[in-house]
């Protein structure tokens, strides 16, 4: 069946179709599960990204959906997207909405899918250690009951209080703070159900590791609803670790430490977590945490077993030593560790007026002194006139290299809002072409959304194209959460 096309690409659906779309999402999740209020709209737009944050600060309206529903199984989710491909309208996912890149922006309308009452736990398999969730639930109150089991789903982002959601995580391929070791969601991921255009239901295979063709696990995490809807994941746990030691160094610059930190991950060390923060960072966060110290701090944990541990502190010990690394105890990790979420609490987060953005890149080790260089010049020097600031660690490691989590605050926005949100744009424009010619990426973990939308081609240059098409092909009326990953508006008409 074909119905009358609906706010494709246009905006709005017209009340009198939005009228049967109402009904007919109705009979499928419930007319109570159905709502086109329009505070609960804004809300399923709104996410922590600055750009949302701004126009809620200035109360300039969000880009809204025209219906948001919320499904309670897999079967609800197929019935939406049936009707969203046969209005051929578009579908806009959010989990926990802790996204920070407008990806919960319904640009053209369509309906908003709330993920959040898919919260169950579908099975722990204590044998295999996996457990099978529904997308929709939140990583911090599954960790809560897999805890109480001894287990742990090692994946802890900054936005662990915040609702992220397991389906989120992978939609936007995130890192937790222990991501060194234990790996980002993609790697804890072995399966996933997704709900793909028209309304159809498909797994991954039962794990990760297979020789039997290219890799549709790894196709849907990271594509952000732009392919279709993750409604369930396997994910691997790891037992809690029966222990964790914590070191702290100061360094007498930025390029000691990340030398030092090039030794740990290519001697095959590997840190739980390993936090290296440049003197603007550092002061940030000793003031947030009280810490008595000053310069480049390096921060080690390690977990596991005891007989394990005092190895790899031996081997910590010696590469600092190398690097003239001065020993500050155990206490600035451990109370790093102790209050992780602390510098993303409201009262330390930025926050509008300011003008900010987390240009996390990720690159090999041979590239990151020259890539921190680079970045924080473009910053401070191409925007000396806004007084703006950068600040910088170095959280997520790889045995080839690391990711570099940068901020660039501008203390005074312009009161113009559109001066403010087009200056905001520049300094993404410099941070991310900075990036990408010093052997980064556009982003390491926070996903691309609307945001980055616009240099995904320039970073996959003529790869974009096939990218595009396996999308084109995938979702045919580019219904699946359009204008996100630079795939552009919705097409009209097949
Ligand atoms: C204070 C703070 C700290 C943060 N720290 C980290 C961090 O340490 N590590 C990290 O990785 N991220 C971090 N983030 C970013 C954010 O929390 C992550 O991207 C998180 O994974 C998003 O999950 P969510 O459920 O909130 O997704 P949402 O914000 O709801 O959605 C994010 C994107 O995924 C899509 N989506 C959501 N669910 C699904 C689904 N089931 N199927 C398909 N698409 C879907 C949405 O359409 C959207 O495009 C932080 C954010 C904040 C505000």
């Amino acid at each position: 069946m074909t119905r009358p096309a609906a706010g494709t690409g246009a905006g709005a659906a017209h009340p009198f179709v939005l009228g049967q779309l109402v009904r007919d999402l109705g009979g499928v999740v419930g007319a109570d599960s159905v709502s086109t209020d329009a505070t609960a709209l804004a809300e399923q737009s709104a996410d922590w990204s600055w750009m949302s944050q701004f126009l809620r600060y200035r109360d300039l309206p969000l880009p809204v959906a025209d219906v948001v529903v919320r499904p309670q199984s897999t079967e609800h989710v197929e019935g939406i997207v049936r009707i969203a491909s046969e209005y051929r309208v578009p579908v806009v996912p959010r989990g926990g909405g802790s996204g920070t890149q407008g990806g919960t922006f319904a640009l053209y309308g369509g309906i908003a899918i709330d993920l959040t009452r898919m919260n169950r736990i579908v099975e722990v398999d204590e044998s295999s250690l996996t457990v099978t969730v529904q997308a929709g639930i939140d990583g911090s109150v599954l960790e809560k009951e897999l805890n109480g089991v001894g287990l742990t789903l090692p994946h802890y982002p900054g936005s662990h209080h915040f609702g992220a959601t397991i389906g989120g995580s992978l939609a936007a391929r995130g890192s937790g703070v222990v991501s060194t070791k234990y790996g980002k969601a993609e790697q804890l991921a072995l399966q996933v159900e997704a709900v793909v255009p028209p309304g159809r239901r498909i797994s991954t295979l039962p794990v990760p590791n297979h020789a039997a063709g290219p890799d549709l696990l790894q196709t849907l995490i990271g594509s952000e609803g732009t392919l279709g809807i993750i409604t369930e994941a396997t994910m691997r746990l790891e037992p809690l670790p029966e222990g964790r030691r914590f070191l702290s160094f100061q360094f007498a610059t930025v390029p000691a430490g990340l030398e030092t930190a090039r030794l740990i991950m290519t001697r095959r060390i590997v840190p739980a977590a390993m936090r290296l923060y440049d003197e603007a960072d550092s002061a940030k966060l000793t003031s947030m945490l009280s810490l008595d110290m000053a310069g480049v701090l390096l921060i080690v944990v390690l977990d596991g077993h005891e007989s394990s541990m005092t190895l790899e502190e031996e081997r910590v010990r010696a590469v600092c030593a190398l690097n003239d690394g001065v020993d500050l105890g155990a206490g600035p990790a451990q109370a790093w560790w102790d209050g992780k979420y602390e510098p993303f609490a409201k009262h330390n987060a930025p926050a509008p007026p300011v003008v900010f953005g987390t240009t996390d890149t990720c690159a090999r080790f041979a590239a990151l002194p020259g890539l921190y260089e680079a970045k924080k010049r473009t910053i401070e020097e191409g925007f000396a006139e806004y007084g703006a600031r950068y600040t910088a660690h170095f959280s997520h490691w790889y045995p080839w290299g690391g990711m570099i989590y940068d901020r660039f605050y501008v203390d005074d926005a312009p009161d113009d809002p559109d001066e403010a949100l087009a200056l905001h744009d520049r300094l993404w424009d410099a941070a991310v072409a900075t990036s990408l010619s010093h052997g980064g990426v556009i982003n390491e973990h926070h996903g691309v959304g609307l945001k980055l939308g616009r240099f995904m081609r320039p970073q996959y240059g003529s790869a974009f194209d096939v990218m595009l098409a396996v999308k084109n092909a995938w979702d045919p009326d580019g219904i699946m959460n359009p204008g996100k990953l630079g795939f552009g508006a919705p097409r009209s008409g097949r």
